[in-house]
């Protein structure tokens, strides 16, 4: 777990509580302006609340009829309500989540993690991601019908039929890992087919799936790579080097600075391979343009047959072929 994450959604918590109780107060001191009668009511409650505890030490009596009486004072208190035109409920204490109170965690003396929290944690892990909330790009919102079902020239099917097993494949693996011994994907074709998606989906999954995920531009991991080396600052490459799954977001785009930007990225999948952890890339480059741009060296450990899964969407531009 980010600590940086789990603290903002601590004090999105804290922010939740405290607007819980602002509304709470705002509504005692409705009720103690419009009908003050509740509000003696529920004084009397607390009253009898008191003594119970001292009947507790003192009075057996007092204490057995304490919770018919306590009834009858919230039944009172309910009444009083509904008169004025209220909600019975209207006083209670007001929580999101009413099963950990907001607080976030549940269970005593094992704490574990609320339901509610560990959404919040995923929402703000896909934020920080860039995956969106407003259109999720999940394996359940990719659209097949919009893919054209023509031959693809030189393969024994349409470009429809060929996304449908890419997407399988991405998701078989992403419902599997670190169960697979492919530790590499490499997700090839134009820009205009989905790769982005699919790598979205799968960043969703595995997120859902509890794994440590990040996925980055090239140029941004590039960008992490510089400020480790030259700046002093290794912070995000850490992070880049010890995240379960790295997936890395149109390699082929980022500006090529001679020897620097190949040595960093050997750097990073090397490491990442050796320590059995999975990367997952996507470009617009040919298995020949890769190597042109990342030497053989590169490109072989990227498409090595015992660990890494090569596929490659191929067809028209989905954009222009939505439009047209
Ligand atoms: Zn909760």
């Amino acid at each position: 777990m980010r600590s940086d994450i789990l603290r903002a959604v601590e004090d999105e918590f804290a922010a939740r509580r405290a607007r819980n109780r602002a509304e709470e107060e705002r509504r005692e001191a409705e009720i103690a302006r419009r009908c003050p009668e509740v509000l003696r009511l529920r004084e009397e409650r607390q009253q009898l609340i008191y003594s119970g505890i001292r009947g507790m030490l003192h009075r057996q009596e007092e204490l057995r009829s304490l919770p018919a009486r306590m009834d009858e004072a919230n039944r009172r208190i309910a009444a009083a309500l509904r008169e004025a035109g209220y909600p019975e409920n209207y006083l209670d204490p007001i929580f999101d989540c009413p099963r950990c109170e907001d607080r976030g965690y549940t269970g005593e003396p094992v704490r574990e993690m609320c339901t509610c929290m560990k959404e919040a944690v995923s929402r703000r892990l896909r934020g920080d991601m860039g995956l969106s909330e407003a259109a999720p790009q999940t394996f359940e919102s990719w659209r097949m019908d919009i893919i054209p079902d023509r031959p693809l020239p030189g393969l024994a099917m349409t470009q429809r039929q060929l996304s449908a097993i890419v997407r399988t494949q991405c998701e078989e693996w992403a419902n599997r890992w670190p169960d697979s011994p492919v530790q590499t994907v490499l997700l090839g074709g134009e820009s205009g087919l989905g790769k982005t998606f699919l790598l979205h989906a799968m960043a969703r999954r595995l997120l859902e799936r509890g794994q440590r995920v990040m996925l980055l531009s090239a140029y941004r991991l590039l960008e992490e790579c510089r400020r480790a080396w030259f700046g002093g600052d290794d912070s995000g490459l850490k992070e880049i080097l010890a995240c379960d799954v790295l997936l890395i977001d149109d390699l082929g785009a980022e500006p090529l600075m001679p020897n620097v930007t190949i040595e960093q990225i050997y750097h990073v999948l090397n490491e990442r391979l050796t320590a059995g952890r999975a990367t997952v890339i996507s470009t617009n480059l040919t298995i020949e343009e890769l190597k042109g741009r990342y030497t053989e060296r590169i490109v072989s450990r990227l498409t090595d047959r015992t660990s890494a899964l090569t596929v490659r969407l191929q067809g028209d531009d989905l954009r222009r072929a939505a439009r047209g």
